[in-house]
Order: C-alpha cells, then sequence, then structure tokens
C-alpha cells in the first residue's frame, strides 16, 4: 500500500480545472464529476496511473476502463468508429453513453485499459467540469466510479472524500451529479458481414432511444453473447504459450515472467512493486505472446494487495484452454 496522501479538494474554478489537469498529466489520480457519477480519472496512456487506479479502489479484478475524452476527434483517435457507431455518436455524445469500439493500437494507450482486448470503450461525457477538465488535459482519461471497490458509486465530491481520501491527489468538486447513474455501454456484436449494437449494460440511455437513433433494433442478447460479458471476455485473454504459476525458477525451455529479484525474460517489477507489476502485466504478456511460443514460468506473486486482482488474471492465463 502506498503512502497516505494529503487529498486535496480543488473548486471547479478555471484555477482549480488547471490544477487538476496538471495532476493527471504528471500521473496522478483526480477525482472528477460527469453526469453520471464522480469518476477516479488517470492518464489513459500511463501505466503506472491506469495500475493505481486499480491499487486505489482495491479492485480484486483487472476489467476493462472505460477512456474518457471531450469529442468525437478525440473518440477517432484512439478508436475506429463503423457507421452504426457513428450514428450514435451523433445522437448521443456528449451524454451517458459508452461505445466499445476497435481500439487503434498506435493510439498509446495503457494496455492496462483494455485488459488484453482489441477493443476500447470510450465515452464523451456532458458534464461541463468534465469537458473543461478533458479539453485542459488533452489526452485520454480512464475513470471507473470514484468509490472503494463494492461500495456505492458517489454523486458529491463529500462521497468522494469519505472513500479514497488519503489514496488519490484531488477531488474536483463540481457539485452533485445530474444523472447519478452509470452510462449505457454498447458494444458491436459480430454477424457475417456487418456487426450489430447490442447493450452490454443498461444505463442512462434508453434502449428505445437507441433504437430511434438506429431506425433498427439492436442485436440479441444470443448474437450479443459473445461480448455481453465483457468480463468474462476479458478473462479469455492468454498468451498462446502454456503458462506455469508459481515458479521459483524456470525449467529448461521456459522463458521466465519475473517478479522481483531474479534472472528474468521479462521482469514484472524488479524491485518487488505490486503497482508497477500491474502496470507492466498486460504489456508484457502481450510481449511475450508476440516473442514466441516457448513455455511461460511465472515467479510467485504475493497474493496481497494489487498482487489479488494479478493472481486472478494469471490463474485465468494459466487455466486449461
Ligand atoms: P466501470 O469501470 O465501473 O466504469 O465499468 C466499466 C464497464 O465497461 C465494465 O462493465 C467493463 O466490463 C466495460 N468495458 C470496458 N471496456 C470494455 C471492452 N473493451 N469490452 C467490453 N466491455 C468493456
Ligand atoms: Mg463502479
Amino acid at each position: 500500500m502506498a503512502p497516505a496522501l494529503q487529498t486535496r479538494l480543488l473548486q471547479a474554478d478555471e484555477a482549480g480545472i488547471a490544477e487538476a489537469a496538471d495532476l493527471l498529466r504528471r500521473g496522478a489520480l483526480v477525482s472528477f464529476p460527469t453526469e453520471t457519477v464522480y469518476g477516479l480519472g488517470g492518464d489513459a496512456g500511463n501505466d503506472l496511473a491506469v495500475a493505481g487506479i486499480y491499487e486505489a479502489k482495491g479492485r480484486p479484478r483487472f476489467n476493462p476502463l472505460i477512456a474518457h475524452v471531450p469529442d468525437l476527434a478525440g473518440v477517432e483517435r484512439i478508436a475506429v468508429l463503423t457507421d452504426e457507431a457513428r450514428t450514435l455518436a451523433e445522437a448521443f455524445w456528449p451524454g451517458p453513453l459508452t461505445l466499445v469500439l476497435e481500439a487503434r493500437p498506435e493510439a498509446g494507450m495503457s494496455a492496462l485499459v483494455s485488459a488484453g482486448l482489441s477493443t476500447v470503450a470510450v465515452r464523451v461525457p456532458a458534464h461541463p467540469v468534465a469537458q473543461r477538465l478533458l479539453r485542459a488535459v488533452d489526452r485520454p482519461i480512464v475513470a471507473p466510479s470514484a468509490n472503494p471497490s463494492g461500495r456505492i458509486s458517489p454523486t458529491t465530491a463529500a462521497h468522494v472524500m469519505a472513500g479514497l481520501s488519503g489514496r488519490i491527489a484531488a477531488v474536483l468538486d463540481g457539485g452533485p451529479c445530474g444523472v447519478g447513474v452509470e452510462s449505457t455501454i454498447v458494444g458491436f456484436a459480430p454477424r457475417p458481414t456487418v456487426p450489430r449494437p447490442v447493450v452490454l449494460r443498461p444505463g442512462g440511455l434508453s434502449v428505445e432511444d437507441i433504437e430511434a437513433a438506429l431506425g433498427a433494433p439492436l442485436a440479441t442478447r444470443d448474437e450479443g453473447a459473445r461480448i455481453t460479458a465483457p468480463g468474462q471476455l476479458a478473462s479469455h485473454y492468454a498468451p498462446d504459450a502454456p503458462v506455469r504459476l508459481g515458479a521459483e525458477t524456470a525449467r529448461p525451455g521456459e522463458r521466465l515472467l519475473g517478479f522481483g529479484d531474479v534472472e528474468a525474460d521479462w521482469n514484472l517489477s524488479p524491485r518487488g512493486d505490486l503497482v508497477e507489476a500491474a502496470a507492466n502485466l498486460f504489456r508484457m504478456m502481450h510481449e511475450m505472446d508476440r516473442d514466441g511460443t516457448a513455455p511461460i514460468a511465472v515467479s510467485p506473486i504475493p497474493d496481497e494487495g494489487l498482487g489479488r486482482a494479478i493472481n486472478d488474471r494469471l490463474r485465468r492465463a494459466a487455466a486449461p484452454r
């Protein structure tokens, strides 16, 4: 656990927003208001900042996070919009709609944002403070709800303080949130020719409004089944090579994904820091995948703090397929 921070309460005026933007650009975590709930923001391109979000929330799993940008141009820098996605974007952004889109690998997002998937969830929030902050930061910001894992989503700065004080750099106080419900998440179910939109999570925008904008029904749950359980889908991400956990040393022919003071082909954190290890996890798994198919041995990782989320993911990677 990181040493306690002095969490600052910033007013959502020009100076406060500039300060919040500066903190985010330096990799610190800042909570800010959106029209749904208060988000816990971190720079989506900074592995350590994204890992820090999991640490601050005490999340036991690496679910993919939603990247927030101020406008469609920002979306297009990180993801590919299909025609139907563009129709929804033009109808409902800015607003409480999240689209899961094919990610642009060259966009420089942390691999932890997509938790190993090739897609990225993106939203353009409407809240004026969120808008001003995102424009000031000028880079995508991931922001799950700003509460400790398993607790109620915060709709005021005081809620955020009660849950996360000492664990994050600042809270930008923009008053109470209007919607108070999470964003509706729409993904695209693969079909033989065109993908069709499907609701992955109901939220602040109704299915009826989405269908009216499309002029067509959404894909059925069956058609969307492959992606309706995003957590599960993410869990299927695993290197092609077999994975052996809890390895003190690599056996002949194995490659070692190390942790701590060991000689390894890749090392999650030579100094044994769990936040650094989380920050490196998905990128290194991808790199090992690209490197070849020799079996992978993984050093033991302490099952505490972020180590639990790391071990959860490694166990799935090592599970028989
Ligand atoms: P939260 O972190 O609470 O804001 O929730 C984010 C939601 O978005 C979770 O339900 C995630 O599973 C979902 N999500 C984020 N990225 C993706 C993705 N690439 N594919 C499918 N679902 C996603
Ligand atoms: Mg939440």
